[in-house]
């Protein structure tokens, strides 16, 4: 669809893509890397002679939330990241081409760029009764995820469902869903979980991969650490709310409208790690807890399974977190944040229980405005 012998600032120049906008784009994307600024010139240096990679996406058991998340995306834009920075070659929902034409198209990729392409997988793979829940082209989705992944130089799991099997997978599982890195574990897979996954840390992961020639260093479930390597709730807006014991109580609450802590809400925030506060959403506008909702953690592991009902407190009891062990530091500070939690919560019921007024039955709801001081 794009010729990936042209590189990619020559790409850019063509859609009068000005060089001020370039040197904006590799800052967004150090910073997204947790690089320090003194790397923006190295970036921009290794995308100025950069060739555009090839690039095929396949879709399996999905709802397109990832694909339409990265079309949609302003910050980096698509434009820049979609159609400048890579040569797409395949994608079943936006390229021109069908039928025999588009998987000529693929089959072109892995025969002529065997070993060099990069490979994007939305959605699980079902390997139930042969694998005949998920089927393009009269191939199943297992026979095509092994030609294309263990063919490609790399292949990015993008979303939930590509990295474990996301909501596809959840019990029961009657499709026998999963993620690509168990369907195809010869394949070199990077994990971008996330439902969807945040289209700033795809482009980051592409960034890292043209300039430093490798994938940017992982955790034990292979997510990139620089965007799945702190907690959220070390990351929160509302973190002063919580740590001053102030929560929203009930939806619309006085305590909901001036911005309150959400994890009497069910927020998952405290045993989930994710760089959504810093990344965010909509040209970096805002992310779900900004917005009055708590985390229910989609970049944890089988989040749909392990982290619902989403509308739950965390129990206040040491070892749950799964997402935890992220890393042996990750591990440390989320029973740091466990432990916290039991204290806070302890201290907060303490609070309660001493502002409660004599004879009333029930603390105050809320340590409300007129209560914070
Ligand atoms: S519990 Fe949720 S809303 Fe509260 S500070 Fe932590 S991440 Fe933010």
């Amino acid at each position: 669809m794009f010729p990936s012998n042209e590189s990619f600032v020559g790409a850019l120049q063509k859609k009068g893509v000005n060089r001020r906008r370039f040197i904006k784009f590799c800052a967004a994307m150090t910073a997204t890397l947790a690089l320090p600024p003194r790397y923006v010139a190295q970036v921009a240096s290794a995308l100025e002679k950069a060739k555009k990679p090839v690039l095929v996406w396949l879709q399996f058991q999905d709802c397109a939330g990832n694909s339409e998340s990265i079309l949609r995306s302003s910050h980096p834009s698509v434009l820049e990241v979609v159609l400048d920075l890579l040569s797409w070659e395949y994608h079943e929902i936006i390229m021109a081409g069908a039928g025999h034409q588009a998987e000529a198209a693929l089959e072109r990729v892995v025969k002529e760029e065997k070993g060099k392409y990069l490979a994007v997988v939305e959605g699980a793979i079902p390997l139930a009764d042969d694998g005949v829940y998920c089927t393009v082209s009269g191939k199943t989705a297992l026979d095509i995820a092994r030609r294309v992944c263990s063919n490609a130089a790399a292949t990015i799991a993008a979303g939930a469902c590509a990295w474990d099997g996301g909501l596809v997978a959840a019990a029961p599982n009657p499709t026998g869903a999963v993620g690509i890195s168990e369907a195809v574990p010869e394949a070199k897979v990077i994990n971008l979980g996330g439902c969807p996954q945040n289209p700033a840390n795809t482009a980051a992961v592409l960034v890292h991969y043209l300039t430093f020639g490798e994938l940017p260093a992982v955790d034990q479930y292979n997510r990139p650490l620089f965007a799945y390597g702190r907690i959220i709730h070390d990351q929160c807006e509302r973190r002063a709310h919580y740590d001053a014991g102030r929560y929203v109580q009930e939806w619309g609450d006085e305590g909901h409208r001036r911005g309150y802590c959400l994890y009497k809400m069910g927020c998952k925030g405290p045993q989930a790690t994710y760089n959504c506060p810093s990344v965010r959403w909509n040209d970096g506008t805002s992310w779900p807890v900004k917005s009055g909702h708590g985390c229910i953690a989609c970049a944890s592991h089988r989040f749909w399974d392990t982290r619902s009902p989403f509308y739950d407190r965390l129990p206040s009891v040491p070892g749950f977190g799964a997402d935890v062990t992220a890393g042996q530091i990750g591990m440390g500070v989320t029973a740091a944040v466990a432990g916290a939690t039991i204290v806070h919560g302890i201290a907060s019921a303490v609070r309660d229980r001493m502002r409660t007024p004599p004879g009333a039955s029930t603390p105050p709801a809320t340590r409300g405005p007129a209560e914070k001081n």
